[in-house]
């Protein structure tokens, strides 16, 4: 077999597992990245003055269905048992998420139990006219109705994508059960926890292996990718081509951190459904933890809106504009030499870590087999439209 250089350019989860695929099969491996750390944006770090872990880039809970992913991390981390139990502040009351029994019944005033809120719910609230939804309000009024769906919803949603619910994919919000029990785990996955020292030391460990080199504090550029067989990139897709066709929409966030000598809210994640709550909810990071024990408290306030040319990326936002100016930015990709994009910023998708570690395995896999064969790696090992 040919032993290759190849050059993986950020070393988030896609980077560290194509590269710790190639390496583990005798290829020489550079990652770099721009910033100062590992990891992408589930970087974690141990918050010096409470030692709390600090999930930097907001809260990033590890769920999957997917048992050989799970090995996988599993296999550079011990994970430690973590139920994500998210409750939500609307209307003056704090409710629990995702909308189940205990939600419905609070709401609502009433004792219900499971049967008769599935029957209320559906004859007496949910939209039934509505046969096909298409869009997330759509999804919401034929499944919730309009009294949970305003309460919930609609406000956060706003807050989060800086549009109606009317013009976003029911695809968001099918991210989300609707539950006629009290069960309160907002996942319905098999497999859920966190890594206990943290997402950034698993990550370390996953890129520790004597073929791989980690360059951080590294801007990418093309003139880069000279000298090795293929480049691996995981950064944003429009900015490999310098922006050239416009700006791909992404929503970013900002943080508002603050400390607080006690428990400030008791839970990791409070949502705000209402409009007139600037943010969309805070994290309480020590509860993300919750085998640690901190006197003290790091907390973050979410805000999210449009990103600039100069703001992290966060969520692809995929209407029809961003979808059209995709087509034009695969087309170039399809002719761009010897580069292969991955990730959610290089597919520009809305990806969950468990699909971005699937993915990093099964492109490694398909570029190791065609590496064996001669074959001319991919723009894409995976569906971008
Ligand atoms: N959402 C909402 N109210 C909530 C929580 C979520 O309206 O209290 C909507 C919102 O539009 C969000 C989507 O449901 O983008 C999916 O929620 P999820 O918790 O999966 O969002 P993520 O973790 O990706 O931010």
């Amino acid at each position: 077999m040919k032993v290759g250089r190849y050059l993986v350019v950020g070393a988030g989860l896609s980077g560290a597992v194509i590269g710790r695929e190639l390496a583990e099969n005798g290829h020489g491996i550079t990652v770099m990245d721009s910033r100062n750390h590992v990891a992408g944006n589930c970087h974690t770090e141990r918050d010096r003055d409470t030692g709390v872990m600090v999930h930097v880039y907001g809260p990033h809970i590890f769920h999957t269905d997917d048992s050989e992913v799970w090995q996988y991390v599993n296999r550079f981390s011990n994970f430690l048992p973590y139920k994500n139990r998210v409750k939500t502040t609307a209307k003056g009351q704090v409710f629990s998420l995702p909308v189940n029994l205990h939600t419905i019944n609070q709401f609502f005033g009433k004792t219900m139990r499971p049967d008769e809120a599935h029957a209320f719910i559906t004859q007496e609230q949910a939209d039934t006219s509505i046969v096909d939804p298409q869009s997330f309000e759509e999804q919401a009024m034929r499944f919730v109705g309009r009294d949970l769906y305003e309460t919930f919803f609609e406000g956060y949603t706003i807050k989060q994508w800086g549009c109606h619910p009317s013009e976003l994919p029911a695809s968001i919000l099918k991210r989300l059960p609707l539950r006629f029990n009290y069960d309160d785990n907002y996942f319905f996955h098999k497999y859920q926890g966190m890594p206990e020292n943290g997402y950034t030391k698993m990550v370390e460990d996953i890129l520790d292996h004597p073929l791989i080199t980690v360059t951080l504090n590294t801007p990418f550029d093309r003139s880069m990718g000279a000298g090795y067989d293929h480049v691996f990139y995981s950064g944003p897709l429009d900015g490999y081509f310098g922006y050239e066709l416009g700006q791909l929409g992404y929503r970013t966030l900002d943080f508002d951190r603050f400390t607080y000598s006690g428990d400030y809210q008791g839970c990791a994640v409070m949502n705000y459904g209402d409009k007139s709550v600037p943010y969309t909810r805070i994290t309480e990071h020590k509860y993300l933890a919750p085998w640690e024990s901190h006197a003290s408290s790091v907390c973050y306030r979410e805000f999210s809106r449009a990103a600039s040319l100069d703001d992290i990326p966060y969520y692809p936002i995929r209407q029809v504009k961003e979808k059209s100016l995709l087509g034009k930015y695969v087309e170039l990709a399809m002719r761009a030499h010897n580069v292969t994009f991955v990730g959610r910023l290089g597919t520009y998708r809305y990806l969950d870590m468990d699909v971005t570690i699937r993915e990093g395995l099964d492109t490694g896999k398909q570029v190791l087999m065609q590496i064996a064969k001669r074959e001319k790696l991919k723009p894409f090992y995976v569906s971008v439209l």
